[in-house]
């Protein structure tokens, strides 16, 4: 039988070190897929196109709003970002687990289609951390900054509607407790699949023992 796959949806303020806990995790789940999005935001120095998004113009991405391409989009600090159903499908199909990095919003829309994943949000540490870590990574101007550390208040108002909550003080750690909640995801009743023995004549067994 096909395993099931989860699809984990990861939101988290700007600079939280999200990117950072997902690049450990890639390499300590070597099978988790990742989704790539699309965006129109300019490449940071340290990225390449479609490995950390694909990056397009913004009248390529309303077309492909237009023609239904996207499982969810949103407008985040005046770019657009979204994913696009071919990139989770084919991991879907494969019975894949798909992790996807979203803001708010989009998180909030899978919601609203009742789209099966679990939510995970990951928290900074405290807003100073926050400020410290954004301006640490040296890629964003004062401006853009302080766009994303008044959006971080919003966003963490919103972490109680996701599945989980985490506290990132350390990469290694945050990493550890996502791998965590994955295991635990696959071990939920939904998801049971006897490996040798089927529950029916596990319990037959020991009725009549
Ligand atoms: P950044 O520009 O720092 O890479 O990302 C800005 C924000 O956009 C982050 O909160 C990130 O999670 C979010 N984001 C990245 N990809 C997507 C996506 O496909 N859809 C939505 N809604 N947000 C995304």
């Amino acid at each position: 039988m096909q395993p099931n796959g989860i699809t984990f949806i990861i939101s988290a303020p700007s600079g939280t070190g999200k990117t950072s806990v997902c690049k450990t995790l890639k390499q300590k789940l070597p099978k988790l897929k990742f989704s790539v999005s699309h965006t129109t935001r300019e490449p940071r120095n340290n990225e390449t196109n479609g490995i950390d998004y694909h990056f397009i113009s913004k009248n390529n991405f309303e077309e492909k709003i237009k023609h239904d391409k996207f499982i969810e989009w949103a407008k985040v600090y005046q770019h657009y970002y979204g994913t696009a159903f071919e990139s989770i499908d084919s991991h879907k199909k494969n019975g894949d687990d798909v992790l996807i990095e979203l803001d708010v919003q989009g998180a909030s829309s899978l919601r609203k289609l009742n789209y099966k994943a679990v939510f995970i949000f990951i928290l900074p540490p405290s807003l100073k951390e926050l400020e410290i870590r954004l301006r640490n990574r040296n890629t964003e101007s004062e401006s853009v900054i302080r766009d994303r550390l008044e959006s971080s208040k919003n966003e963490v108002q919103q972490c109680k509607s996701y599945d989980y909550i985490l506290t990132n003080i350390n990469i290694e750690e945050t990493s550890e407790n996502i791998i965590s909640v994955i295991k635990a995801e696959h071990l939920r009743k939904e998801l049971y699949q006897p490996t040798s023995l089927d529950l029916k004549s596990l319990t037959d067994q020991m009725e009549n023992h």
